[in-house]
C-alpha cells in the first residue's frame, strides 16, 4: 500500500521485532509514564485461547507483499528471516492463508512503461509460485476456495495471487485472461498514481496526473469490471478513487473486496473509506479488510505533519493537511518533478511518516477494527498486515506475531465466530460468491 515505487528501500519494510517485543514494551511500561507506552503486553490465557481458535479456523491475511529478491538465502520462505513473512513465522502466528500482491508500483504510462510492468509482475510470479516449487510441503499456490480449504487442511500455506496495480495489463483488457490462467484470483485497479483504467486516490500530481482524468474509471476500466466478473476474480477496490469505486460498485455483479483501506473518519483522505463507502461496500456484500500500516492506522501529529511540510516547502510542493499523503491532491501550484526529485521528495516524506516514533499499536489498529465493524457489521470486515510495504504496528511487526492480535479481539470480546469471520471467513464467502457468479469461458 506504500505511497511509492521508491519506499520499498526504506526503514521499516524489514521492520522485525522479536516475539518478545510487546513484553519488552511492557516493562518498559513500568519504568515510562503510561501516556508514552500504551501497549501491554497479551494475557497469557488469552494468547492461548487464540491459538486454540487459530487451529480450528483458517486464518489469512487479506493484503502482504514479498520483496523482489525475497526466495533465496535468509529471504527463502522456509527460512525464518528478515522478511515480515515466512513460512516458519506463519506457522508461528497459526496463519494459514495469505493474499500475497504481485505488485508493480506505478511507472510511466508508455510502451516502455508497461513493458517495465510486466517484466516486475513477471518476475514477482516466478518469486511467488518458486515457493511452491522449492517447498511443495510446506505451500501452495491456491487457485479456488476449495483448495484454499484443502491446502490448509493439509497443513499447509495456501498463497492466494493478487495483482496490485493494473498497470500491468496496460491498456490490453485481454492480458487478463492470461493472469487468470497463471492463478491470479483477486486484480486491483490503481496503486498510488493513476493508470489507463481508472483514477488513483493518490493520483500523481508531482509526476503530471490530473485530478479526476478518467472520472473514476477509464471506459477500458468499466470493461474489465465485466470481464473480471465473468473470470470470476475478485475485485479489489482498495487503492482507487471514490467515483472508481462507486463505478465499480455499480457495475460489478459480484462482492468485492477492499484488501488494505482504513477509515476516513479516522484519517480523512480519499485513501481511506468514508462511512457512506464502508456502507456501499456492505450493501454490495463485500469486505473492507483493515490495514495495519502504521500511518493510516494513527493519524500523525502537529509535529510530523510540520516537518512534512517542511520538506514540501523545500520541493517546491504545495503543503498538505494529511501527512499519510506523500502526493498532494490539489492541483493548486503543483510543479512536475523530475524522477530523481521525486525521489528525493518522497524518501523524505517517508521517513517522517515511518519514523518509528509515530507508529501505532496493535491496539490502535484493534480501534480501526471495532470502528469499521460498528459502521457495516462483522460480516464484512477483514484483516490485512501489510507486511513487506512499510505495513506493522507495535505488537503486530510479523505474521509471526498473529496470536498478539487474537488475543486482543478476544479481550475485547469478540467471540470465536466473530474472530473466524475477520480472520478469512469473510474473505472465503466474498471468493466463493465471486466463483459463483462467473461465466464459464467458451474454448478457444
Ligand atoms: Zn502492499
Amino acid at each position: 500500500m506504500l505511497n511509492s515505487n521508491t519506499r520499498f528501500s526504506g526503514t521499516a519494510d524489514f521492520s522485525r521485532t522479536s516475539s518478545l517485543s510487546v513484553l519488552a514494551l511492557a516493562a518498559m511500561a513500568l519504568l515510562l509514564p503510561p501516556q508514552v507506552v500504551a501497549t501491554e503486553a497479551p494475557r497469557p490465557e488469552l494468547l492461548q485461547q487464540a491459538a486454540e481458535i487459530h487451529r480450528n479456523i483458517i486464518a489469512l491475511d487479506n493484503h502482504l507483499d514479498i520483496p523482489f529478491d525475497y526466495g533465496a538465502g535468509e529471504l527463502d520462505a522456509a527460512v525464518d528471516g528478515p522478511s515480515q513473512f515466512d513460512l516458519p513465522k506463519a506457522r508461528e502466528g497459526l496463519v494459514k492463508a495469505g493474499v500475497i500482491a504481485i505488485f508493480v508500483p506505478q511507472g510511466p504510462r508508455t510502451v516502455a512503461g508497461t513493458q517495465d510492468a510486466r517484466r516486475k509482475a513477471t518476475q514477482k510470479y516466478e518469486i511467488l509460485t518458486a515457493i511452491e516449487r522449492r517447498h511443495p510441503d510446506l505451500a501452495a499456490v491456491v487457485r479456488s476456495p476449495a483448495e484454499l480449504e484443502r491446502v490448509a487442511a493439509a497443513g499447509k500455506f495456501a498463497i492466494v495471487l493478487s495483482i496490485l496495480n493494473g498497470n500491468v495489463l496496460g491498456s490490453d483488457v485481454d492480458q487478463l485472461d492470461a493472469w487468470y490462467d497463471k492463478g491470479v484470483r483477486l486484480f486491483g485497479f490503481t496503486h498510488g498514481g493513476n493508470n489507463d483504467l481508472a483514477d488513483s486516490s493518490r493520483p500523481n500530481l508531482l509526476r503530471g496526473d490530473k485530478l479526476g482524468e478518467h472520472g473514476g474509471l477509464s471506459a477500458l476500466g468499466k470493461q474489465l469490471v465485466t470481464r473480471l466478473n465473468d473470470l470470476g476474480i475478485v475485485i479489489d477496490v482498495s487503492q482507487i478513487s471514490p467515483d472508481a469505486l462507486a463505478q465499480v460498485l455499480s457495475l460489478t455483479r459480484a462482492p468485492v473486496v477492499a484488501s488494505h483501506s482504513n477509515a476516513r473518519a479516522i484519517i480523512d483522505h480519499p485513501r481511506n473509506l468514508s462511512d457512506e463507502q464502508l456502507q456501499s461496500i456492505q450493501r454490495n456484500g463485500g469486505v473492507v479488510a483493515v490495514n495495519a500500516y502504521s500511518s493510516w492506522v494513527r493519524p500523525l501529529p502537529p509535529e510530523a505533519k510540520r516537518k512534512a511540510n517542511e520538506i514540501r516547502r523545500k520541493h517546491g510542493v504545495p503543503e498538505e493537511a494529511n501527512v499519510a499523503a506523500s502526493q498532494p491532491l490539489t492541483e493548486a501550484g503543483v510543479k512536475l518533478l523530475s524522477p530523481e526529485q521525486f525521489k528525493a521528495y518522497n524518501d523524505e516524506i517517508h521517513e517522517v511518516t515511518g519514523d518509528p516514533a509515530y507508529r501505532a499499536t496493535l491496539a490502535e489498529y484493534v480501534d480501526q477494527i471495532d470502528y469499521v465493524v460498528k459502521r457495516i457489521g462483522i460480516d464484512h470486515v477483514g484483516i490485512s498486515s501489510d507486511f513487506n510495504h512499510g505495513g506493522g504496528v507495535i505488537g503486530w511487526n510479523n505474521e509471526g506475531e498473529s496470536l498478539n492480535l487474537t488475543a486482543e479481539l478476544l479481550r475485547r470480546g469478540y467471540s470465536r465466530a466473530d474472530i473466524a469471520k475477520l480472520w478469512g471467513g469473510n474473505f472465503l464467502r466474498v471468493w466463493k460468491a465471486a466463483q459463483a457468479k462467473a461465466k464459464p469461458r467458451p474454448r478457444a
